[in-house]
């Protein structure tokens, strides 16, 4: 009997959920959203579809004794390959593990199964009168358990924070097949290594998260807007820095005249296409104090040499003036096949990081569009090319490693957000040091057998 047919036996007869073997079905849990051209994908010997933790525990258990690799999976939306499944792999799709335990009100907490997604949560704390803050742009599809296992960050984590700022507990199973509890309840707790942490962004290398008790807090009034533009990235660099160092918004996002560009191409918002830099800011501290709050940013962007600073608190201007920003993406993917990169930077080094993306772009001769969570000196350095010409597709490559050495030359990070999964890998040893076999020490003691997502993340 082979290996697979051995699994699928032991698999049916542990009843640990519902079983995929169909090949048309298995094909659609190949990949995540990372760019095929940069990331390999293998075929899943099966997919199983668990409802309780004891069927995750069976169906790791299963994996164990065939010494099949176990690829845990969320919405699948990630985007360095950290979800792509490996040749004879069991997939454990978190999917259907989709149960709110409960909404604490007194305690400000929810606890809930992993593959709920990030906005039912939110729906979920807002009809308590709470509010569940992370806010992965995926927030419409990607899961809690995806979001806690890339330690997903948003536009408001600027102010509210990560994933792990979220974070208060977990139960994870492990390689053993144990069900764990990590973590705790209480805001306040030191007792113990903090393995809640670090099963955060681990990127399903360590054990399925199979519950998460997250922090909600107040939820936040209404809000005021900014937009200015910039003639250099020197002077956004200043009013950037200035602003993170006096105020506290809840978005402070930026985009580049290739950005710009893109989105008056596609979805035309009146922007001047000639300046170098947008910034987005946002107050939500509510009312007249909202507004007071943004109009002080404007002041700080004018005296910094924008061109222009608009300032609202009506929300539905905000939302016209945020819409651009949002577009940015989309905007981008519509010229081509794009690589995106999410590299980060230490605040101060947003206006080199920049101006080294620039001339990125002129030494390979690609178009590289940029925009990012200026408050967080994570950027989004977008490249577009043609898939089709394996000339432009070998100097995109070239250009987006070159990138992620920019970002380390500049003490900045190989991922800001989306995780290292499969993309960023290679890059991992220039940014850890020595500390990547601390890491590996980590994996080995939780994990001997290399049975979660081997070969991804670490
Ligand atoms: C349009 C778009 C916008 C995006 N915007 C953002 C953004 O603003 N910020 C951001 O951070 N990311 C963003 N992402 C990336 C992605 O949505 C996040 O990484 C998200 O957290 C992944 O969640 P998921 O449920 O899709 O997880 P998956 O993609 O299924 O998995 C991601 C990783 O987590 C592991 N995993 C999943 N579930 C579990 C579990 N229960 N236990 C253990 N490991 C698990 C997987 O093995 C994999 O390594 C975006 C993606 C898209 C497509």
């Amino acid at each position: 009997m082979t290996t697979t047919a051995a699994l699928l036996d032991d698999l049916a007869a542990a009843a640990a959920g519902d079983l995929v073997t169909d090949p048309e079905v298995l094909a659609s849990y190949e990949r995540d959203q990372a760019a095929p051209a940069l990331v390999p994908a293998g075929r899943p010997a099966a997919v199983i579809r668990p409802r309780t933790t004891q069927e995750v525990q069976q169906a790791v258990k299963a994996a164990a004794r065939h010494k099949v690799p176990v690829v845990p999976r969320g919405a699948g939306s990630g985007l360095s390959g950290g979800a792509n499944a490996i040749d004879g792999c069991l997939v454990v799709s978190l999917e259907r593990m989709t149960d709110i335990a409960e909404i604490d009100g007194p305690s400000m907490l929810a606890t809930v199964q992993p593959g709920l997604v990030n906005a039912q949560l939110r729906e979920a704390a807002g009809r308590e009168g709470l509010f569940y803050a992370p806010d992965p742009a995926s927030w419409e599809f990607s899961t809690i358990g995806g979001n806690i296992a890339t330690n997903a960050g948003g536009l408001c984590c600027v102010k509210y924070g990560v994933t792990r700022d979220a974070l208060l507990g977990l139960e994870v199973v492990t390689a053993d097949g144990r069900a764990v509890r990590i973590g705790r309840r209480a805001r306040k707790g030191v007792a113990g290594y903090d393995l809640a942490s670090l099963f955060c962004g681990s990127e399903g290398t360590l054990g399925i998260v199979t519950e998460a008790t997250m922090r909600l807090i107040p939820p936040p009034r209404s809000s005021a807007t900014l937009a200015a533009s910039f003639p250099s990235l020197g002077s956004a660099g200043h009013a950037i820095a200035k602003i993170v160092r006096n105020s506290t918004p809840s978005v402070l996002e930026l985009m580049d005249r290739t950005t710009i560009q893109a989105v008056e191409r596609m979805a035309p918002q009146g922007l001047d296409e000639e300046v170098a830099v947008l910034v987005f800011a946002r107050s939500d501290l509510g009312g007249a104090a909202a507004l007071r709050e943004v109009d002080q940013l404007a002041k700080w962007c004018e005296e910094a040499g924008a061109t222009l600073a608009v300032t609202t608190d009506e929300e539905a201007e905000g939302r016209m003036l945020m819409a651009a920003r949002r577009l940015a993406y989309s905007a981008l993917e519509h010229q081509g096949a794009t690589l995106l990169d999410d590299v980060g930077v230490p605040l101060g080094q947003i206006p080199a990081l920049l101006d080294g993306i620039e001339a990125v772009a002129e030494r390979h001769g690609v178009l590289i569009g940029t925009f990012g969570h200026a408050g967080d000196g994570n950027m989004h350095p977008t490249i577009v090319f043609d898939q089709h010409d394996p000339e432009a597709v070998a100097r995109a490559n070239a250009a987006f490693a070159e990138l992620v050495r920019l970002a380390l030359g500049l003490g900045g990070t190989v991922s800001g957000e989306h995780g290292v999964g499969l993309l960023k890998r290679d890059f991992l040893p220039l940014e850890l040091g020595e500390a990547h076999s601390l890491n590996h020490a980590i994996k080995h003691a939780l994990d001997p057998h290399g049975l979660f997502n081997p070969g991804k993340a670490i």
